[in-house]
């Protein structure tokens, strides 16, 4: 299915059947079509490659080793990995502590984290959500004492993605417990896994992986010069980037892949042959070709140097759901075998049904949850009380 509304410079064609030439001869069939991250090794070793090509960091400016892409290089290189079944990377280097690094990092700082991270050595954690802070991050408890030049971390993470596989996590932490306002006495810092006193604890997914972790900190020593930015400036640090992370958990891509399997298990099945299963599935493709016409006007205000603002939070509930409802029915064009965890063998090939839906439960709730989305549109763009 191919529903872009963006099209393509001669330059940009060039480039997209390079990436696609190149997939096909370097990404493994092991690797293909997975809802689920492979292994931690595994992951790695596809990281590597993809440095070596050097296509890692398409978003890093050239002076720390990125491609310096445009932004239609960088949906293209999305687009293209996700249509050949690429596997997930851990994103909370290149694209979350990365790019935080760039803007409010020291030279020392920049210096010993960004060449690890595009190089694949080094995987980052995002410490930010606590078993009572999530939609309300600011009421994050996990503290942070200052004495002498280090600070004592102690308290809970929880959700944290990868922790267990993690060389180094980024927190927000409470330094200033008596601030006014909440948001005022945080602070971003920098801990070394290693450090005594941490214990990442994993939990198991719903769909049977180990993708998250309960991170503990028992009197935590962290070298004072490991804080980025001010003591207690954090808050505007953790939100820098959110804009832009919900254009990306907006890309259609993902759920036009999944339309494309739906129809190679529905034609395996004999659920095609319904008429009503058909209908569901035309309603699905019509209202992703209006996100893909939504998504790439977005990309055009970005292209022309404007900013998104609340948009991204309408690009993130309509992405996010459309994603949700191409796994509906995959599912139900797996018929019986829905249930089951295994690929279906289809004349195609195995396809994956029950994981991918799943792993798509959790689309509507990182990022900022959908009903969090719908109070920032409510206020910011509809303006109610
Ligand atoms: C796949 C995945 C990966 C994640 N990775 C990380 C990570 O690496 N690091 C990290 O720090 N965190 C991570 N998280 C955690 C994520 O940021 C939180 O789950 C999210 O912020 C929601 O917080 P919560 O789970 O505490 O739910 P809560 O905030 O307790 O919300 C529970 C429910 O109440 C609703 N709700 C809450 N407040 C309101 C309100 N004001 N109005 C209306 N409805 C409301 C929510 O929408 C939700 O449905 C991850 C989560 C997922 C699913």
């Amino acid at each position: 299915m191919d529903i872009s509304f963006r099209e393509d410079s001669a330059d940009e064609k060039a480039f997209r059947m390079e990436v696609r030439a190149w997939l096909a001869k370097t990404l493994p069939d092991d690797l293909r079509g997975l809802s689920t991250r492979s292994t931690y090794e595994r992951t790695q070793w596809w990281h590597k490659q993809i440095f070596a090509r050097g296509w890692i960091a398409p978003h890093w400016p050239r002076e720390y080793g990125g491609m310096e892409a445009t932004l239609n290089q960088q949906i293209i290189l999305k687009e293209e990995f996700a249509r050949a079944g690429a596997p997930e990377l851990s994103g909370q280097g290149l694209n979350h502590i990365g790019p935080i690094l760039m803007q409010f990092g020291t030279p020392e700082q920049k210096a010993k984290h960004l060449p690890p991270i595009l190089a694949g050595d080094v995987v980052w954690c995002q410490g930010y959500s606590e078993p009572n802070a999530g939609s309300d991050l600011a009421s994050l408890t996990t503290r942070g004492d200052v004495q002498g030049d280090h600070i004592i971390v102690n308290g809970q993470k929880i959700w944290t993605t990868w922790a267990h596989h993690a060389h180094w996590i980024f927190a927000l932490i409470r330094t200033d417990p008596g601030a006014a306002r909440k948001q005022a006495g945080i602070s971003f810092i920098l801990i070394d896994m290693k450090t005594p006193g941490i214990k990442p604890s994993g939990i198991k997914t719903i769909a049977g992986d180990d993708e998250f972790a309960q991170v503990f900190f028992d009197n935590v020593r962290v070298p004072i010069t490991n804080l980025v930015g001010k003591l207690n400036d954090g808050w505007k640090i953790a939100n820098s980037l959110l804009v832009h992370e919900r254009l990306g958990n907006a890309n259609p891509q993902v759920a036009i892949d999944v339309v494309d399997r739906v129809r190679k298990i529905g034609a395996a099945t004999g659920m095609m042959e319904l008429a009503a299963f058909r209908d569901r599935l035309a309603r699905l493709e019509l209202d992703l070709l209006s996100l893909s016409a939504a998504y790439s006007h977005a990309i055009g205000i970005i292209n022309a140097g404007r900013e998104l603002g609340p948009d991204s939070s309408f690009m993130k509930i309509v992405g996010t759901e459309l994603l949700q409802r191409a796994t509906d029915l995959l599912i139900e064009a797996a018929g019986a075998e829905g249930a089951s965890l295994e690929r279906i063998d289809t004349p195609e090939g195995r396809v994956d049904a029950a994981t991918a839906f799943l792993q798509s439960r959790r689309a509507t709730i990182y990022g900022g949850s959908g009903e969090i989305q719908r109070n920032i549109l409510s206020k910011r763009v509809l303006t109610l009380p």
